[in-house]
């Protein structure tokens, strides 16, 4: 029997995401925190999980002064990603470079996608997207905000225009927002019922346990809710974030220190001839050199694992901003390359 002649054909063409494993000394490849929780905590194993995560909503829509019927967990915030793909469909607009999941789950689910580049700034292509969205009318449009692999926020008062020009749903990624100081969309929520906003827990140590959310207009939460696999969130996971949300000081003194060390990895790195960084919100910088392939392999083979962005931008690499050791490894590794 032929598999691949019984899989849809848009399934046929695409290509799995590769999360290689690649055995390395410091692993500044995946923007996850260097600084994270050891539990073990007893769970009912023999028990489902809360379908709705009522106790975790309730925790994460306090911190965020917003209701807990505006908050839908996920198994990770890509899987929120799907299940608005597959309740709502496409067009699915995006601009490019940025995070592969908005386009492998748009093909995945045999959906359209519009992609636009990004202006030379990494910002947004204001009028070509305005422009797209009259003639495509697309049903969903994400914007990672800061933008993963770039680093950088998009101009809210652009965000905002194609939130006020579009018929569809805006979905503001704010996988990063923790690591910048400007301003979250969520306040705008109420102002503006086709937004939502997807946050995650993976940035700030816990990408392990697998949990991001929604936030959004209890109708669209609605709807987006009967997409949703009834245990999508695990017992274990469900009750160590409730534990963990909780050590807040430790939250903020982690999220902190990775501010202050990209600050002074950005410095450092701005020092270096044959590279250029670019500046960064998140807990990463993206780099441009002219060998890119080079230094990615020179790193490897001392240990440091860093990520080749080169596919999605032209000579570009990416490193996740670690413990001061890592960064310190990092850096020592990369001058000797350079
Ligand atoms: N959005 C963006 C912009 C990301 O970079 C990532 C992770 N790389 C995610 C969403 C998914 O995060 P998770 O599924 O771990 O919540």
């Amino acid at each position: 029997m032929d598999i691949k002649k019984l899989v849809k054909p848009n399934i046929r063409k695409l290509r799995a995401y590769h999360a290689e494993e690649v055995p390395c000394r410091v692993k500044l490849d995946a923007n996850e925190s260097p600084y994270g929780f050891s539990l073990l905590k007893t769970v009912k194993t023999n028990k489902y999980p809360d379908p709705e995560a009522k106790a975790l909503r309730k925790l994460i829509a306090r911190g965020l002064r917003v209701k807990p019927d505006q908050v839908l967990h996920g198994n990770g915030s890509d899987e929120l990603i799907f299940n608005l793909i597959a309740a709502f469909g496409g067009p699915v607009m995006y601009p490019v470079p940025t995070f592969s999941m908005y386009g492998i789950i748009s093909v995945t689910l045999g959906e359209q996608k519009v992609e636009i580049p990004l202006d030379n700034e990494f910002d947004l292509n204001l009028k070509e997207i305005l422009s797209l969205i009259k003639k495509m009318n697309p049903k969903i449009i994400f914007l990672s905000s800061p933008n993963n692999p770039t680093g950088n926020s998009f101009s809210s008062d652009r965000i905002l225009k194609i939130i006020k020009q579009s018929r569809g749903l805006v979905v503001v990624d704010e996988a990063y927002q923790q690591f910048s100081d400007k301003k979250s969309f969520i306040p705008l929520l109420k102002e503006y019922k086709n937004l939502i906003v997807l946050r995650t827990l993976s940035k700030i140590g816990l990408a392990g346990l697998r949990i991001g959310f929604m936030v959004a207009d209890p109708k669209i939460i609605h709807e987006v809710n009967k997409v949703r696999l009834p245990f999508n969130l695990n017992a274990l996971s469900q009750k160590a974030a409730i534990e963990i949300l909780d050590k807040k000081e430790r939250l903020r003194t982690s999220i902190r220190t990775i501010v202050s060390e990209r600050k002074k990895l950005l410095k450092e790195m701005s020092s270096l001839d044959g590279i250029t960084p670019y500046p960064s919100d998140a807990n990463f910088i993206l780099f441009r050199t002219n060998n890119a392939d080079e230094i990615f392999n020179g790193l490897l083979r001392k240990g440091v694992l860093i990520r080749n962005m080169t596919g999605a931008v032209k000579n570009c690499l990416r490193v996740t901003v670690g413990t001061p050791g890592e960064n310190r490894a990092f850096l020592k590794a990369l001058k000797q390359l350079l």
